[in-house]
């Protein structure tokens, strides 16, 4: 379900909505004050989502990937470089698994 954040032009707060249905979007008001006049920001959710499409844009240059995955250093590259742009601590499972592909060992799961 898509989450819309919306900031309040009357107090400045922003209010983040799940929102179902389009329509329900001119009904919103803020949450702090009530008010009516509200501005779209982008939220974490929507920048998230749109990095992935442009990554999966990438990949259809599948001989550039493939070279790209021939270093093992670049293996999991993108995971780390992922994490650290939204400061987030890479879980320990996660560093297993790209440090065992990084020796030649892909997980069964992975399907490149
Ligand atoms: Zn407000």
């Amino acid at each position: 379900m898509p989450i819309y954040e919306y900031k309040c032009r009357s107090c400045g707060e922003i209010s983040s909505y799940l929102i179902r249905f389009t329509p329900l979007i001119k009904k919103l008001v803020c949450f702090y004050c009530s008010s009516k006049y509200l501005n779209k920001v982008m939220s974490m959710f929507t920048h998230h989502k749109s990095n992935i499409s442009n990554f999966e844009s990438s990949l259809s240059n599948v001989d550039k990937t493939m070279n790209y995955y021939q270093t093992p250093k670049n293996i999991g590259k993108n995971v780390e470089e992922t994490f650290e742009k939204y400061n987030l601590e890479i879980p320990k499972s996660i560093k297993e698994t790209i440090s065992s592909a990084r020796q030649g060992e892909l997980p069964p799961q992975i399907d490149l």
